[in-house]
């Protein structure tokens, strides 16, 4: 896999996505935690339901529940009401023929009873109701299991929790669960143009945005975080950093100096301290991605341009971080849909541009540029909540043709 770097044509995403997964292993380290703690935590263990749900019989309307085996359900029959039967008040009695409970929705279904009949259905004269209408044996009663049977399983290992499982989880009495630690990922921004918010700029220098960008994205996945700031364009320094990096974290990420520039020391130091998996890959903006390893620290090298950066953190890293966090993941959602400006593309690489969703005034969802697809205009990222991603061979696309997009909103 070390020769990887030395062919002359670029790595497709699926190569690059594949090196990723056959590399990448969970981090392994737990913790039992409680459930206001697991919002967003990677369950380690499947959960399986400790009770049926719901864990009694119980009624699905208010009315009056009775024994269909007992009396007879025409409108004819006339029922004595025995009592009452409210949800957490049950009626502890037992309903025999003649006879009914007064039931509301919700409610423990009395000893005896098998059906309720709806209120709408009866007729009440002082203490007895009459019943009206068509009526089946066994209607409006929910069962035990009916929703979750005891054993089976709820939520999977590899489930990134959510509020609605926080909840679900509670519904079951499951006060604790098992995830996986969180995965700690060190960064650096890498180059001598670069200075960090607070200190003045001189001739010749930008702030560094990268690491800010980047500081967001890993925030969103739960990662614990280890900003190592900016790193000068020198190879002692960035060896130094890279073993730092790799002694701290399970996962080192740098951006800026991975292109073939005079100062661009990235891909030499990790071949010369750990694997080169892959450097170059055919997609625009990101042509220069590394990916390797540093010892048991997995390595990514993202390109120097803002949007780059981004995009390949978003197509490549973050499904990566994922893996290592023991998530099962699912591709993110795409949609056709037509594009109402026309698009520059030169064929070669898969471009991942920056675009506006939205509903158009007939109510059609359509896309359009955000404009300049400078890999330097972060803006346009700032504007998009989408990728506009045209396949390698696309040439230009005119105004209304079908592009295909990836919502921001599934990459987080
Ligand atoms: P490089 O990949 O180091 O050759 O950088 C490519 C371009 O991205 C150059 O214009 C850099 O100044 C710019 N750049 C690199 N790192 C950052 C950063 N952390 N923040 C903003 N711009 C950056
Ligand atoms: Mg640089």
């Amino acid at each position: 896999m070390n020769q990887t770097h030395n062919k002359p044509s670029l790595l497709s995403i699926a190569e690059a996505e594949e090196l990723i997964r056959a590399q990448l292993k969970p981090v392994t380290g737990f913790a039992q935690l409680n459930l206001h703690a697991a919002l967003g935590r990677v369950l380690a263990e499947d959960i399986l339901s400790p009770v049926d749900v719901p864990n009694y019989a119980n009624s699905a309307m208010d009315g009056y529940a009775l024994n269909s085996n007992a009396s007879a359900l025409d409108s004819a029959t006339k029922l004595q009401v025995i009592g009452t039967a409210l949800a957490g008040h049950p009626y502890t009695g037992h309903v025999a023929a003649g006879q009914c409970v007064r039931i509301m929705t919700g409610a423990k279904l009395p000893d005896g009873a098998d059906t309720v009949v709806m209120q709408e259905q009866t007729q009440r004269e002082g203490e007895a109701i009459y019943l009206s209408g068509k009526l089946c044996q066994g209607e409006h009663v929910r069962h035990p299991g009916e929703d979750i049977r005891q054993g089976q399983t709820v939520l999977p290992q590899g489930r990134l929790l959510t509020p609605a499982d926080l909840g679900l989880l509670a519904s079951l009495g499951v006060a604790e669960v098992k995830v996986r630690r969180r995965l700690r990922v060190a960064f650096f921004s890498t180059g001598d143009e670069l200075r960090s918010l607070g200190e003045p700029l001189e001739e010749g220098q930008i702030y560094d945005s990268n690491r800010y960008t980047l500081h967001g994205m890993l925030q969103r996945l739960g990662i614990e975080i280890i900003d190592m700031g900016v790193i000068q364009d020198r190879r002692e320094d960035i060896t130094k950093a890279f073993n730092q990096g790799a002694a701290m974290a399970d996962v080192l990420i740098t951006s800026g100096g991975v292109s073939v520039g005079d100062a661009d020391y990235v891909k030499e130091t990790l071949a010369s301290l750990g694997q080169v998996n892959f450097w170059k890959i055919a997609m625009k903006p990101g042509k220069p991605l590394a990916f390797g390893q540093l010892g048991n620290t997995a390595f990514f090298g993202l390109p120097g341009n803002p949007v780059s950066s981004m995009a390949t953190f978003y197509q490549l890293v973050q499904p990566a971080l994922q893996i290592m966090q023991g998530q099962t993941v699912s591709p993110a959602l795409r949609l056709q849909v037509p594009c109402t400006t026309a698009l520059k593309k030169t064929p070669g690489r898969v471009d991942y541009q920056r675009g506006i969703l939205e509903h158009g005034t007939d109510g059609q969802l359509s896309v359009r540029s955000t404009g300049p697809q400078g890999s330097h205009i972060l803006s346009s990222m700032s504007l998009a909540n989408c990728f506009i991603i045209l396949p390698a061979a696309s040439n230009n696309i005119e105004a209304g043709s079908i592009v295909e997009v990836q919502p921001f909103a599934g990459l987080i």
